[in-house]
């Protein structure tokens, strides 16, 4: 007959076990690290290889204005339910690299350290991950926030990626980049359109810019996901049967926005827009039963996404060995 687990046995057992491992540690005195390792998950859609790139995670503070369309404490409980501090969004940031066997194409490029200093690790994990940032081909940018293009340029404003065109969504450089929209700007939203022209300004010849629906490299198609801002643009990647969909900020942490899709959080610029994008593509997603990644979802970022009695859940991807 198997042994009745008690409260007490297991406590006594791991007092035991513990007791061993501080007997163990001061035999082998093994220092700890005191670091993260590398932030690099790799896997495959159909031949074409994907590498998530870790650039580090920003506790963004809200007040009770962060959603618009609901109650505080219900957001506080949101929160709460997905193990978050009751007065910080946590915002993790993965970029996506995608070789096509042809062209190297980076799919938005991180904070380039400028945004908070838990984040800025894009540069290290392209390193541990054998990606020479001067091969890449091409960058797609979703949008203009400053977390989505910072990673053009290091903090002395030169190129990170010296020899990649860049491809812009042409509503999101016509709505950023009118000094008529910026006068009209809050002081805030101000700060946002000077640091689009200093990222965007020297380099306009580099800048090429597309219409949603333009495939911007071979099986990279460009959908139109407005709300966020006038020009969010995500992409679906297709290679052999195989398809993966790119939710840029369709939305932010799964934990909330997923399980809370009629949420307008604050820095979504048009919230019913943002709204009708994100369950017409999570619609989508759980139907086809897609691959999905989220720029802001948990590391490293894709899994699938279920519909449930009242929004939807993100499935993680499963850590695997071979690709
Ligand atoms: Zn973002």
């Amino acid at each position: 007959m198997p042994t009745a687990i008690t409260r007490r046995g297991l406590l006594a057992g791991s007092a035991a076990a513990a007791f061993g491992a501080s007997a163990a540690a001061a035999v082998a005195a093994a220092p700890p690290s005191g670091k993260q390792t590398p932030g690099v998950y790799r896997y495959e859609i159909g031949t074409y290889e994907l590498t998530a790139l870790y650039d580090g995670i920003w506790y963004r503070p809200i007040t009770d204005k962060f959603i618009r369309n609901a109650p505080f404490a219900e957001v506080e409980h949101a929160l709460a339910d997905a193990f978050m501090p009751p007065d910080k969004l946590a915002t993790p940031f993965t970029t996506l690299v995608v070789n096509t066997g042809k062209k190297l194409i980076l799919i938005d490029t991180g904070t380039g350290g400028q945004i908070a200093p838990s984040a800025g690790a894009l540069r290290d994990n392209l390193a541990a991950s054998g990606i020479d940032p001067k091969a890449v081909d091409l960058i797609v940018i979703s949008h203009f926030h400053p977390d989505h293009i910072n990673g053009i340029k290091d903090k002395d404003n030169d190129l990170v990626f010296p020899n990649a065109e860049i491809m812009v969504p042409a509503a999101e450089w016509s709505f950023w980049m009118d000094d008529a929209n910026m006068n009209a700007a809050s002081a805030q939203q101000e700060l946002t359109f000077r640091n689009q022209r200093r990222i965007f300004s020297d380099i306009a010849r580099r800048v090429t810019r597309f219409e949603p629906g333009a495939e911007v490299a071979p099986g990279i198609l460009t959908l139109a996901a407005p709300g966020h801002t006038p020009g969010h643009t995500v992409c679906s990647i297709h290679s052999g049967d195989q398809s993966l969909l790119v939710l840029g900020d369709t939305a932010q942490h799964p934990a909330v926005f997923a399980r809370h899709p009629d949420w307008q959080a604050a820095f979504d610029i048009d919230g019913d827009a943002a709204v009708a994008t994100r369950k017409k593509l999570f619609d989508r997603a759980a139907a086809d039963r897609m691959l999905v990644t989220g720029y802001h979802f948990p590391f490293p970022a894709c899994g699938h996404l279920i519909k449930t009695a009242s929004g939807y859940e993100h499935v993680p991807a499963e850590w695997r060995p071979n690709l």
